[in-house]
């Protein structure tokens, strides 16, 4: 329990000062895209200046990721929770998830009726599944199938799941395998920790999963995932079954902080 404070405080701090330096870096990066956006409008370009404006661009579109993922990391604080249709918002990205993970990777969904409404940031969730959805696609470079299913299960009584307590009632599952590469253990150890990566400079930040696991255990759910190298991984995410109540209306706002008790 200790050790989790002292991550869950180191965690708050990194928080602080990355926030803190990702706001300002989006301010200038914003002016350095927009700068870039007109120059690449300008037809007397010659194809050689074009193509180096287009360098210059998608190096400043991978920093405004970068950025946008430290921002989305400090700003754990402040989600804005409502009554979420589980099966409703994967559908929706049904889509999206497919053109991300590009035309050799089968995307497939395996959706349970009775899958309990969650209350939850509905648009960081989306952020979740995309960036699980990433990590896919990176793990599956010659293709592959990805999975996304959800179920539902319940809890009897209070119980200790991957150092997070979870009260008895029913909870929603999100479920999403990949045949891909999947981690030798020494990796699977340290996937939450924030800037790990195995990736190339540029292409990993090693925030997707500490976000997805800030986000899931805020929201009173917990994450797992379980990998085989040259197999694949498998990432479960267990949420709270979450009504809306008389007592949350209020609070909709965003003044709550993490989960209802
Ligand atoms: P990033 O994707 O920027 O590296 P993450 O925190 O999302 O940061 O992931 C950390 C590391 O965990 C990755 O660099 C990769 O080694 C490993 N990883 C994450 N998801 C998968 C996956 N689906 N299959 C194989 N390895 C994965």
């Amino acid at each position: 329990a200790e050790n989790r404070l002292r991550q869950a405080q180191r965690l708050e701090a990194v928080g602080q000062l990355t926030g803190g330096i990702a706001h300002d870096f989006n301010n200038m990066l914003s002016v350095v895209i927009g700068n870039l956006d007109l120059l690449k409008r300008r037809t007397e370009l010659e194809a050689k200046l074009l193509r180096l404006v287009d360098n210059a661009l998608e190096g400043a579109d991978r920093a405004a990721t970068l950025t946008s993922r430290l921002l989305a990391f400090s700003r754990q604080q402040s989600l804005k929770p409502q009554v979420t249709d589980l099966n409703l918002l994967l559908r929706n990205m049904e889509d999206f998830l497919g053109r991300t993970l590009g035309e050799t990777v089968r995307v497939e969904f395996d959706l349970a009726d009775n899958v309990p409404s969650v209350f939850v940031d509905a648009a960081e969730l989306e952020n979740v599944i995309l960036n699980l959805g990433a990590n896919a696609r990176d793990a599956m470079p010659k293709g592959g199938r990805l999975l996304v299913a959800t179920s539902c299960d319940e809890i009897e009584v209070e119980e200790e799941r991957h150092g997070q307590l979870l009260y008895p009632g029913r909870y929603a599952i999100i479920s999403i395998s990949d045949t891909g590469e999947g981690m030798p253990p020494e990796v699977l150890e340290k996937v939450y920790e924030p800037f790990f990566t195995t990736k190339p400079v540029g292409k990993g930040t090693g925030l997707g999963l500490s976000q997805v696991q800030g986000f899931v255990i805020q929201s009173g759910g917990t994450v797992d995932i379980e990998s085989a190298v040259g197999e694949g991984t498998t990432i479960r995410i267990l949420l709270p079954e979450g009504e809306q109540r008389e007592d949350v209306v209020g609070m909709l706002d965003g003044k709550v902080d993490g989960p209802l008790p």
